[in-house]
């Protein structure tokens, strides 16, 4: 009877690892025609300057219309795509998409941020695509910002160091995006051309809950030390006035979050031509 048992919790264990495969293989496939069907679209998110109330900035933030199941984050799908070299491709349309958009923004200086994927980033190609991106766009170097994370920037640190010199004196922009939650060490900025520090959005939330607590710490530490090191430095996840009100009292001044603005299409900055 166990045995039964156990085979009949095997069998159901394998339709359910099939039933998986299958979709995941169907995902697959579909997502290798998004981009020439045109499913992939971009929406923007404002970084705001509190200082001087104005949008610096506007991150791009990918999404795929799919025609089966409606609008998807990157969560449903970037891990498909980081697993196959069409990642590349995609990562040169939304290079190039953000440019064209910001481009469009006619009459501002509001940069466009745009996030690398691990193989983007450590494709020898990258460079070359970025300027082809400038080029076609007509977009000036210093509107565009590039957003890598700690984990893509510590795999490679002889080329990480060399690409981000060759992006920064072409004077693009290069910021440490979800900082603090990654394993490097502290000496990487020191090495690193970085132009700034988004923090975590895990820290807002931390310090919301204990204004007074470790994470509170660790977010006065990186106001100090990215003013020491001359880096802008960015909160995300402002999802409230509370949580406004808390990192501005960290003398935090760059912020972007749902307060603001959710990440939508069609987004301008306001005075935009
Ligand atoms: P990220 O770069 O850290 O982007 C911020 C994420 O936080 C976005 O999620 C954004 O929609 C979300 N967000 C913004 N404000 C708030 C807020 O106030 N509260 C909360 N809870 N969330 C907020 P999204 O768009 O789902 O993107 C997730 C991640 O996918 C991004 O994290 C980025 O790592 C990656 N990603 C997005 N677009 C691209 C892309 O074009 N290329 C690559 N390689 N990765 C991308
Ligand atoms: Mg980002
Ligand atoms: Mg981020
Ligand atoms: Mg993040």
């Amino acid at each position: 009877e166990l045995a039964l048992l156990d085979a009949k919790a095997n069998a159901d264990a394998v339709r359910f690892f099939d039933a998986r495969a299958h979709a995941h293989a169907g995902l697959e496939s579909a997502l290798a025609h998004a981009l020439t069907r045109g499913e992939y679209v971009l929406h923007y998110q404002p970084l705001v300057d509190t200082r001087h109330r104005r949008v610096v900035s506007a991150e791009a933030l990918l999404r795929w219309e799919s025609p089966e199941h409606g609008l998807q984050s990157p969560a449903a799908f970037m891990p498909i795509l980081e697993r196959g070299d069409h990642i590349i491709e995609v990562g040169a349309w939304v290079l190039r998409e953000a440019c064209r958009a910001a481009q469009s923004w006619g009459g501002t200086d509001v940069r466009v941020a745009v996030n690398l994927s691990a193989r983007q980033f450590t494709s020898p190609g990258l460079l070359d695509t970025v300027r082809q991106a400038l080029r076609e766009t007509g977009l000036p170097p210093h509107r565009l910002e590039l957003e890598i994370t700690e984990t893509l920037m510590m795999l490679n640190p002889e080329r990480t160091e060399r690409v981000l010199r060759d992006l920064r004196s072409d004077g693009v922009r290069v910021m440490l995006d979800d900082f603090g939650t990654g394993y490097s060490s502290l000496g990487y900025l020191a090495r690193f051309p970085l132009s700034g520090l988004k923090i975590d959005r895990s820290f807002v939330r931390q310090m919301m809950q204990d204004p007074q607590g470790k994470s509170a710490a660790i977010v006065r530490a990186m106001v100090s030390l990215s003013r020491d090191l001359n880096l802008e430095l960015v909160a995300e996840g402002i999802e409230s006035l509370q949580d406004l009100d808390v990192v501005m009292a960290e003398g935090i001044c760059v912020v972007q979050g749902y307060h603001f603005a959710r990440p939508a299409p069609d987004w301008r900055p306001p005075g935009a031509g």
